[in-house]
């Protein structure tokens, strides 16, 4: 990647963040025919987008706002999504348990609201349940004063996964994507934008770089961008942390998700089995400043520990959590003190100098905010009118009738090629550690084909070890870290670096009480 960029004069197209909204530019630009760069600083998805609920989603809270708009193109970008990655967005059922009299009729008719707003991309109508019907669903239901409940469906999906997939989608399309290259500053003539000056920060290397448009996709650091460009911009963004703890499957007990609908702050809190685990969040706490690594606030941890408690029948303890993530929403800035009723559309500007930044927005609705960026950019960068393609795109690793208990079925067709792996390799096939579900091959696939560079890509966004139980994604980095250095010709101070690196960043991911 990085000789096709010094062998590159000029891009038509530069993107800065390789989180959902870069990444989506990034594929939907190199489908319609555009010389494409994106740059990531740390790692694609390190931010926001690994941080998410995991849920492809028109966002039943939104519905509940009255943001109809929202919730009518998220559900039509969920449908898409389900339709071009099918071998990761999967189809989730939802229930929502009722313990007053109105619930079930107010929640009921909402959801068949829903299920019309979808449209022929719904996932599976909504149906009101029985209090015996909604414990068969969701046995750990406290069912002291349970009435019956409301079940529906929504996507579900692993979002640095698909993450990594947009960014082979792209490279696919020829774009060059490439992560640990930072953005330090904006190059201009006669006052526009024409380029961007940037750090390959593992080889140390500058590089300037010429390009007809550039895009700030860099979700809650859009604001030090928009600086680069001019130090008296107003601020884009509105920061909010959502955090969410996760916990063995027993808590849950079923496949079905369970979703509150009110908890004591007016939003709602969800229970979803991933990866053989259940994450419980999430929470919207307004923070001053973006960071890449946002810590969970004891706060947030007791608020979503005594939401459970009021609704699981067998509790889990503070000793049960096996990690707790953190990320932080990068909301278009508004008025309101209450970040939770600041809008979650999207938002594009383009400053004097015609830097073109995109805020705001969901995980959902990448795709959608891709194109409408780049209807912008095209113009911008004087380019003759090329169509978008992504409606219908396939994304990297598509597989229909995926499998979604098989082993590996994350990766679509490229599991194939892990296969091979283990072929040529069976010791391959041995797990990174005891209480994970990921075996080495994984490790070797992603230093070959995927980008990884750190035993943080490995642990967290490649596999999601550090996500699933942070203990054991600690209990693996030594023997990830050898694997990774005999990859990639690494030294012993390396290994020993990398293992220090992860350590302290996993720290954050075990509660401290
Ligand atoms: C708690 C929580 C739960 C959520 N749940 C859901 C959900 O279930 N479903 C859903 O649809 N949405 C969800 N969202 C929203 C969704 O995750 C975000 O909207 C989305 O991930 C934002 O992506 P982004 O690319 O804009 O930002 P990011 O993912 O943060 O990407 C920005 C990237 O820019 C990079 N960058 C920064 N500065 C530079 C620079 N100088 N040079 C190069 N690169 C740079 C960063 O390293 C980063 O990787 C959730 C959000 C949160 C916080």
């Amino acid at each position: 990647m990085i000789e096709q960029l010094d062998a590159t004069k000029e891009f038509d197209i530069c993107i800065i963040g390789g989180g959902a909204t870069g990444l989506g530019i990034a594929v939907d630009a190199a489908s319609r025919g555009c010389k494409t760069v994106l740059l990531e600083k740390y790692d694609f998805a390190k931010g926001t987008s690994s941080r998410s609920t995991k849920l492809v989603h028109g966002g039943v809270r939104y519905l509940q706002q009255g943001n109809i708009k929202l919730v009518m193109e998220a559900l039509k970008e969920r449908g898409l999504l389900k339709k071009n990655a099918p071998h990761l967005v999967k189809n989730q059922s939802f229930v929502i348990p009722n313990y007053k009299w109105w619930e079930n009729s107010f929640y009921g008719i909402g959801l068949k609201v829903y299920d019309w707003m979808a449209g022929s991309l719904g996932l599976g109508p909504s149906k009101f349940l029985s209090k015996e019907e909604t414990l068969a669903l969701a046995p750990n239901l406290d069912e002291d004063g349970l009435r019956g409940g409301v079940l529906y469906h929504d996507g579900q999906f692993d979002d640095a996964r698909l993450a990594i997939h947009l960014a082979m989608t792209a490279a696919d399309h020829g774009a060059v994507v490439i992560n640990y290259m930072s953005v330090e500053g904006l190059m201009k003539q006669n006052g526009i934008v024409c380029g961007v000056k940037a750090i390959d920060t593992i080889n140390n290397k500058e590089f300037e770089i010429k390009t007809k448009a550039v895009i700030n996709a860099t979700g809650i650091f859009s604001d030090s961008i928009a600086k680069m460009d001019d130090p008296k911009s107003e601020p884009l963004i509105s920061h909010s942390q959502g955090i969410h703890l996760v916990f063995d499957k027993e808590f849950l007990l079923s496949d079905t998700a369970i979703m509150i609908p009110r908890t004591d702050d007016g939003r709602v809190l969800f229970a979803v089995p991933w990866h053989n685990k259940i994450i419980i969040g999430t929470t919207d706490t307004p923070v001053s400043s973006a960071s890449e690594e946002p810590i969970a606030m004891k706060e947030e941890i007791e608020f979503v520990m005594q939401h459970i408690h009021r609704y699981l029948k067998k509790d889990p303890s503070y000793d049960d959590v096996r990690s707790v993530f953190a990320g932080i929403r990068p909301l278009v800035k508004s008025n309101s003190k209450i970040t939770s009723a600041i809008s979650r559309d999207h938002h594009i500007s383009v400053s004097d100098s015609e830097l073109i930044s995109i805020t705001g927005g969901k995980w959902t609705t990448y795709r959608k905010m891709a194109e409408d960026v780049m209807e912008i950019a095209i113009h911008k960068a004087g380019m003759s009118e090329k169509e978008c393609v992504t409606k219908n795109l396939h994304v990297h690793g598509y597989k229909e009738n995926n499998n979604y208990n098989a082993p590996l079925y994350y990766y679509g067709t490229d599991k194939n090629e892990i296969d091979s792996l283990i072929k040529t390799d069976p010791s391959l096939a041995e797990l990174v550690h005891p209480s994970l579900p990921y075996i080495k091959a994984e490790i070797i696939w992603a230093v070959q084909n995927e980008m990884c560079m750190t035993v943080e890509d490995a642990l967290a966004r490649r596999t999601r070890a550090l996500l699933l139980d942070a203990k054991a994604a600690t209990g693996s980095a030594p023997l990830v870290a050898n694997m990774i250095a005999k990859e990639m010709d690494k030294d012993h101070e390396w290994i020993t670096g990398q293992i220090n690196n992860f350590n302290l960043i996993a720290k954050n991911y075990l509660p401290n009480y």
